[in-house]
């Protein structure tokens, strides 16, 4: 059976990419250097799947930053203001990805959004009404033509013309539908460029066609490939969709005259079952996505030829193929030194998955492919009992009754008592819990790892740290205070590497937009908490002041997220798990004194279900449980804190309340305040807020600006439950910029609290 990629990471296994973009971005090495280490990089991943007897290669899946923004300049969808700046192609592009300021003017990146429900960013194109598209790029051509010369036949990629429609913005009165001539032209024109050069298949990539779709999504979908469809060119069309599966559209999908059809069979819920309902065309080839390209677990041989024969019953003619691109998952295991070969041999990144590949292809045609050795292995590997289960964290999870999830006495009644306790003024300040981390941090922790410094030694140094955080902040007059969280890499890895259960790699760096990598934790075993995690800190931060410290956590639906999560059990029982870790250093910190707690929830919007159907049931019911079993047990004065990094959750605003914290904060100074009004007419109970400014830029904002953000909010939030203070942790930014900050946060506060008093 023949076997198809749908893109390979192409930061390179050691993120070389990043490194040669990062020291152009610094002025350190030429333009010609760094498409120099690009090519080595593509011309590598061509090789490796050429080896790996990967028959649909894919070529153009390649970017300097990101493919979307690559779709933008293919078709001369840039802004006027990139291309005036005079600068060359490839700097108008990093000017248009990542905003310019010099000699030739001074503007903002096009806006970064997560592309569906990964941890990957895109660049949002932009389109206003002088907007002209046409083909005016030959990237796909000349990726295709390097592979060709260099003796691979490959399948050029293209973010598809929906797709690409669907998730641009509109600046002007023209929308999508106004676009969709000029685009269907341009495409066309490209594959017929690529026919002409060789190119046997071209590959269009449409993950919205899993999204929910309108009467008029679809008639734009169909319109834009019925006019493609029939001025091709010589190529074969493969429509790939990913992500999920094409429950709105599958049946227009279906007749329309494409070549190949690609489903996921991984994430599609529904895949199969239409199949087996709508059949599938003849004399068409599927492209099954049966080797999931966003976890990082070995492929189940049994598993994957139980689909394969079923869809057998269906289509005479199948590629297996990823299940979407291999750029959600780290390069290599070849790099992992410190892992055990048990857990290796459970693992599969990008280049293990072209072996899993070429298995499978080698053996799904087989009749008796329970004798195949690839498929014997396999099966021991899945058959084997992993360590790692912990049967008292088990019993507790199976033990849990409705009440676990229930905090008594209720909001209000515990608004009234924290009200007494903590006795704060109107409009009380205080900060998201990050200070910044300067480079002292950072090389202390650093020399922490390597052995260079002692533990105690590294212990004092956060001790020096967090006294004179507490100094600063009492110096500036805020009224509830943070311990600074100094002692933290990364509000995910630091408590990963605190619980029992996770695993993590070395190098397994993962994109998450431009030249930024992340390297989550795997969730191997069952999690429990081996330590304390944050206790001593906070408490020795509280021994500092009088006012109210804030203990510091990460919520269990975002550690979740930023995982690798477990397959061999449910993401509610992983969520359950890692949150009965979290409570129990939650009523830690209570016990030892600590009054307020902060559990960040960042990333809780994250991984919501693309469809609206699926997001109670998949995974609201619940992710918000989870939220509410980590805090449910504290004492009634004990005030309850989250944070979340957005303020998109208008529609999903009844169960934030839901999570029944005490307070919210989130980021909203750089949104236009509408969540404010949708808080207000929803009646929102929790306390709120709504960040006064923005942290991401260095900017320092002046008192009276910030006063203007909170005269905003007070017109839609009741005073007595407004919070003032930044939209998120201060980590990345200087000491300088950020006392100058709080100092005018405090101010405008206390103005503001004068003025409504
Ligand atoms: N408490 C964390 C911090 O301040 C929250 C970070 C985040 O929300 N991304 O750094
Ligand atoms: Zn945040």
């Amino acid at each position: 059976m023949k076997t198809s990629v749908i893109g390979y990471p192409r930061i390179g296994d050691l993120r070389e990419l990043k490194f040669a973009t990062e020291k152009y971005f610094r002025g350190e090495i030429t333009a010609n250097e760094l498409e120099n280490t690009a090519k080595q990089i593509r011309l590598k991943n061509f090789e490796l799947q050429k080896a790996n007897g990967i028959d649909f290669i894919p070529s153009n899946d390649f970017s300097y930053y990101d493919n979307v923004l690559d779709t933008a300049f293919l078709l001369g969808a840039v802004p006027a203001r990139y291309t005036q700046l005079g600068l060359n192609v490839l700097d108008t592009y990093f000017a248009a990805a990542r905003g310019y300021q010099g000699e030739k003017g001074d503007v903002k990146a096009l806006a970064m959004k997560k592309w569906y429900n990964t941890n990957y960013h895109y660049i949002v194109a932009e389109l206003d009404d002088s907007t002209q598209i046409k083909l005016t790029g030959t990237k796909p051509l000349d990726f295709y033509k390097e592979a060709a010369d260099a003796g691979v036949q490959t399948k050029p990629t293209l973010i598809g013309p929906y797709t690409f429609l669907k998730l641009a913005t509109y600046k002007g009165k023209k929308q999508a539908a106004d676009f969709a001539d000029d685009t269907a032209a341009a495409y066309s024109e490209l594959v017929q460029k690529l026919g002409a050069l060789g190119a046997q298949w071209v590959q269009f990539e449409e993950p919205s066609l899993v999204k929910d779709m309108s009467e008029e999504d679809i008639g734009l979908f169909v319109s834009l490939y019925q006019k493609i469809l029939c001025s091709k060119g010589t190529a074969k069309l493969l429509l790939q969709t990913y992500f999920g599966d094409v429950r709105d559209c599958c049946e227009q999908l279906f007749s329309l005259d494409f070549d190949g059809i690609g489903l996921d069979f991984t994430e599609g819920k529904k895949s199969l079952e239409l199949v087996r309902k709508n059949g599938f065309p003849k004399g068409k080839v599927l492209f099954a996505g049966v080797v999931c390209a966003k976890n990082i677990w070995r492929n189940d041989y049994q598993k994957t030829a139980g689909i394969i024969r079923e869809l057998k019953k269906f289509a005479d003619d199948i590629v297996i193929t990823t299940s979407c691109s291999l750029l959600h998952v780290p390069c290599t295991l070849d790099n992992e030194t410190r892992l055990g070969e048990e857990y290796k041999k459970h693992f599969a990144f990008a280049k293990e998955k072209l072996t899993e590949l070429s298995q499978l292809g080698q053996i799904l045609d087989s009749d008796n492919i329970e004798q195949s050795p690839f498929y014997i292995q396999n099966k021991a590997l899945h058959s084997e009992k992993r360590a790692g289960t912990n049967d008292a964290v088990r019993n507790k999870i199976a033990a849990l009754t409705d009440k676990d999830f229930v905090r008594l006495p209720e909001f209000s009644e515990r608004e009234k008592i924290q009200k007494e306790r903590f006795a704060l003024p109107l409009f009380p300040t205080t900060t998201i819990g990050s200070f910044p981390q300067t480079s002292d941090v950072k090389s202390a922790r650093k020399a922490y790892r390597t052995g260079e410094l002692s533990q105690d030694d590294y212990e004092s140094f956060i001790r020096e740290k967090i006294a004179s955080c507490v100094s600063i902040q009492q110096e500036i007059g805020l009224d509830v205070l943070v311990h600074g969280e100094y002692e933290r890499n990364d509000m995910v890895e630091y408590f990963g590497e605190c619980l029992d259960g996770c695993l993590f790699t070395e190098k397994a760096w993962v994109q998450s937009y431009g030249t930024r990598c992340v390297k989550p934790p795997v969730i191997w075993g069952d999690i429990s908490r081996a330590k304390p995690m944050t206790v001593k800190w906070s408490v020795y931060a509280q021994s500092l002041t009088d006012k109210p410290m804030k203990g510091m956590l990460t919520g269990p639906v975002t550690i979740l997220n930023w995982s690798f999560p477990r397959e061999d059990i449910s993401l509610k029982e992983s969520a359950l798990q890692i949150a009965l870790a979290i409570r129990e250093e939650v009523l830690d910190l209570e016990a030892n004194g600590i009054k307020i707690i902060q559990v960040d929830e960042a990333a809780l919007r994250e991984k919501l279900p693309l469809r609206k159907a699926d997001w109670k049931e998949d995974y609201l019911d619940w992710a918000i449980p989870a939220f509410r079993f980590v805090h449910s047990g504290v004492k009634p004065e004990t005030q309850i804190h989250t944070h979340m990094c957005y303020s998109e959750f208008a529609d999903i605003i009844t169960y934030i309340d839901d999570m029944d914290a005490d307070v919210i904060t989130f980021e909203a100074s750089r949104s236009d305040l509408t969540i404010l009004d949708v808080l207000k007419q929803n009646n929102f109970r929790t306390q709120v807020g709504p960040g006064v400014y923005d942290i991401h830029s260095p900017r320092v904002p002046s008192k009276d600006e910030i006063k203007e953000a909170i005269g905003k909010m007070t017109q839609r939030i009741p005073s007595q439950k407004l919070w003032i203070n930044p939209d998120c942790g201060l980590k990345t930014r200087g000491t300088e910029e950020t006392v100058a900050s709080l100092k005018n946060l405090v101010n405008a506060a206390r103005e503001a609290r004068n003025e409504n008093s």
